[in-house]
């Protein structure tokens, strides 16, 4: 797939309207993690290199629609220009008079960040009007907010029918080239590693994948809900009825392919969840009546680093127990860490997934880890997205 790239376009005295996603978590006004602020900085040096002014637009929780001050962007707007070490205007709305004539007194090289986007509820519904007043703001349009190209947002979907000059900034190009070595001519032995619990969410992508992996492993209520897709004697543990049909089906793609399946072979298992329960270990594929599997085992852990060992692409989705118990948390750990240590093109998505790489202190030594969350998980199900179409070539 080819996307415009802000590599091949001129961007000397042109007003950009850079759409970011710093939807960063804050609490009591402090920026308790700007990851999502500074993994941008590439792209706006660049702009301002080539001698751009920046006009800067981001949405910012969940305000629906209306002015909520504890979303406003404004903490935003400080940090970023601490990061730049330099001034970062912030504008009240992100439309109407006002920002109008502060667009309009824009020098090269400055920049000025937008109030949310997501006070007005045009925004969501994809509004072509809304859409239209932000692209008139700009001479060129550049999307760099991959997490939410799988939605027909104003900022981010119509708008780009209302610019003559749009293209994709460098988080998403990163993005799409990483996700895209997954789904086209992946090395193989190709391994997916499912776990976590949001089982019906990801079928769809699954099933797209199935025809493009060697090896599937599984944990978590993943496995769970596979293992009593065939009947197996679960205990309590949980697992997502409504996904036990399809689990079934996939089973059944599985087995036409001849694809190596695995469950785990042994768990950790509770009679009760929490931090101080007393736990043991199965020794076999199946919970036992009155306990909840709440991790993988030290078998299924040596076989599952066994299927690591041997890929050569892997991609990784939702962590192999509760790992938010550090006692239950070995099974993801583990496998973190071999995968950190393998030569393989390594993949890891997910939200909860991320996290785990980055609490097992191997963020680094992952190929790529996704900065998308859902939009990630539909990327590769569908092999694009409505925001990154309109970027294409
Ligand atoms: P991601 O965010 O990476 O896509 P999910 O949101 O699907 O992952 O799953 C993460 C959640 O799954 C975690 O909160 C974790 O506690 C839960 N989980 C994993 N294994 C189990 C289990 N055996 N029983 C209950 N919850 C589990
Ligand atoms: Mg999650």
């Amino acid at each position: 797939m080819k996307i415009k790239s802000i590599k091949d376009r001129n961007y000397k005295e042109k007003k950009v309207f850079l759409r970011v996603d710093y939807n960063v978590p804050i609490e009591n006004g402090v920026i308790t993690d700007d990851t999502r602020i500074t993994t941008t900085i590439p792209t706006l040096n660049y702009l301002l290199s080539q001698g751009a002014s920046l006009i800067i637009a981001s949405h910012l929780g969940r305000p629906e629609g209306k002015v909520v001050s504890k979303y406003s962007l404004k903490p935003v707007a400080e940090r970023l220009s601490q990061i730049l070490n330099k001034e970062v205007k912030f504008a009240p709305d992100c439309i109407g008079d006002e920002v109008k004539k502060m667009v309009s007194s824009l020098k090269e090289g400055e920049i000025l960040l937008l109030e949310n986007l997501r006070f007005h509820p045009e925004e969501e519904k994809g509004d072509e009007n809304f859409a239209k007043e932000l692209a008139l703001l700009c001479d060129a349009y550049v999307n760099d907010a991959f997490g939410t190209c799988h939605r027909k947002h104003a900022s981010v979907y119509t708008i780009t029918k209302f610019v003559n000059d749009s293209a994709a900034g460098f988080l998403i190009e990163k993005e799409v080239q990483a996700l895209s070595r997954l789904l086209i001519n992946p090395e193989r032995p190709f391994l997916l590693i499912l776990g976590g619990a949001k089982v019906i969410d990801k079928i769809n992508m699954v099933k797209n994948l199935l025809d493009k992996v060697d090896t599937i492993i599984t944990g978590g209520v993943t496995a769970y809900t596979f293992c009593k897709a065939k009947n197996w004697e679960i205990g309590d543990s949980k697992v997502e009825d409504e996904a036990v049909p399809v689990a079934k089906e996939i089973i059944k793609e599985i087995n036409k392919r001849h694809l190596e399946f695995h469950t785990p072979l042994d768990h950790v298992i509770v009679q009760k969840i929490s931090e101080d329960a007393p736990y043991i270990i199965t020794e076999r594929g199946t919970v036992p009546h009155g306990w909840i599997g709440v991790d993988i085992g030290p078998q299924a852990i040596e076989e599952y680093i066994d299927c690591i060992n041997r890929a050569k692409t892997i991609f990784w989705n939702g962590p192999m127990g509760i790992y938010e118990i550090e006692k239950f948390a070995k099974g993801t750990i583990e496998l973190a860490k071999a995968i950190a240590k393998s030569n393989a093109f390594s993949v890891i998505g997910g939200g909860d997934s991320v996290a785990i790489v980055n609490k097992a202190g191997v963020a680094d030594k992952i190929s790529y880890i996704c900065t998308g969350g859902g939009a990630s998980l539909e990327f590769i199900e569908k092999g694009t997205l409505p925001c990154i179409e309109v970027l294409k070539e």
